[in-house]
């Protein structure tokens, strides 16, 4: 456990002194980053500090409502904008990732930058290139955390605002697929309790972030299900691949392929899924898995990834069917075929 009030003070004092603040979210970010990102700006708001934002590349369509989202820089977008961002900035909090290659383009001019550095974040193992780390991958979203850490600055009282609990609510039901999986515990209902109090429009959230997909991604889906999954019992497996060649005949957005992965965990037995992406050059895998299965021990050994226990990803620089196979013989020195059936 993470001496919670001693680093939230020394935040804070950091807060008290610095005269720009810049918040930076990871690369393809989901909602949990683009939501403890913004929770963080509007609490900073409220008490007037001058606060900029920078995610390393675009937001997909699903994040774009939310309150602040607009005022985030796209590094890749406006790369001259973001440069002074960092360089005027004396605090850099980073928030929902642990190692620097994932501020991606931004990397060197963050490392670089003057400003005292703070880690936010709850995956596993943080590197080591911030002043001060609070990490704790007990919490289901880092938006949990978030929550705590405003309310500890905020002289132990709630933080109120709709924007800033709705925010907090996206990173929560984003990382664990609605409640459906992740290490949410019971103070994380106990928070969403105390969110939906505070007055957050859920079912309007809810639409915004999960019904608000096109017919082809839906399409998409049934044909990876359909065409593109295979069902390995033995070793309480199932994988999917889709091809370039798929992913344009649907006229693919990004953000179409999100929660694909999960999707063959609902097959009774099956404890492992993988979802296989071609991409220019290399192929891209996330990894699902229920229990004690550890994904991310996979993904940072053969795949050169890492996250959590049961969501994880990694790359894999060779063909579709040369990956597929590398995997095949992975999963057999691997397997997941003595997990415990639920
Ligand atoms: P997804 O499968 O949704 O792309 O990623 C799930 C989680 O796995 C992410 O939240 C992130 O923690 C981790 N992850 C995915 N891809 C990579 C990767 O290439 N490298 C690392 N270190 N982590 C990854
Ligand atoms: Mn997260």
């Amino acid at each position: 456990m993470i001496d919670l009030p001693k680093y939230t003070k020394e935040l804070g004092n950091l807060i008290a002194g610095s005269e720009n603040i810049l918040i930076i979210s990871h690369i393809n970010p989901d909602g949990d980053a683009i939501g403890s990102q913004l929770a963080l700006y509007h609490f900073l708001k409220s008490i007037n500090k001058n606060v900029g934002m920078i995610s390393p590349n675009y937001l997909q369509e699903f994040l774009k409502w939310m309150d602040g989202s607009e005022i985030i820089e796209v590094f890749i977008r406006d790369r001259k904008k973001c440069l002074k961002l960092i360089s005027d900035a004396d605090l850099i909090i980073i928030v929902d990732f642990n190692q620097p290659g994932r501020m991606g383009e931004a990397e060197e001019a963050i490392l670089n930058s003057k400003a005292k550095k703070v880690m936010i974040d709850h995956h596993l193992e943080p590197g080591s290139f911030c002043d001060i780390v609070i990490s704790d991958p007990s919490k289901c979203a880092t938006a949990e955390l978030v929550f705590e850490i405003v309310k500890t600055l905020n002289s132990g009282n709630i933080f109120t605002g709709r924007s800033f609990a709705e925010c907090i609510y996206v990173g929560i039901v984003t990382d664990t697929g609605n409640f459906e999986h992740g290490s949410y515990s019971a103070d994380t209902f106990r928070l969403a309790a105390l969110l939906l109090e505070s007055g957050i429009r859920k079912e309007i959230v809810l639409n915004l972030v999960y019904n608000n997909f096109s017919a082809d991604r839906m399409k998409l889906l049934g044909y990876a299900l359909y065409q593109r999954m295979t069902v390995i019992p033995e070793h309480k497996t199932a994988y999917i691949y889709l091809t370039k060649e798929d992913i344009k005949n649907f006229n693919h957005v990004k953000g179409d392929t999100e929660g694909f992965v999960n999707y063959p965990l609902s097959i009774k037995g099956i404890r492992f899924s993988v979802l296989f992406i071609e991409k220019e050059g290399f192929i891209k895998l996330s990894f699902r898995s229920k229990g004690s299965f550890p994904t991310n021990k996979l993904a940072a050994k053969y795949f050169g990834g890492g996250g959590h226990l049961n969501a994880s990803g990694g790359e894999y620089h060779d063909s579709l069917q040369n990956t597929i196979n590398y995997f095949l013989d992975v999963l057999n020195e691997n397997s997941p075929k003595s997990e415990e059936d639920i």
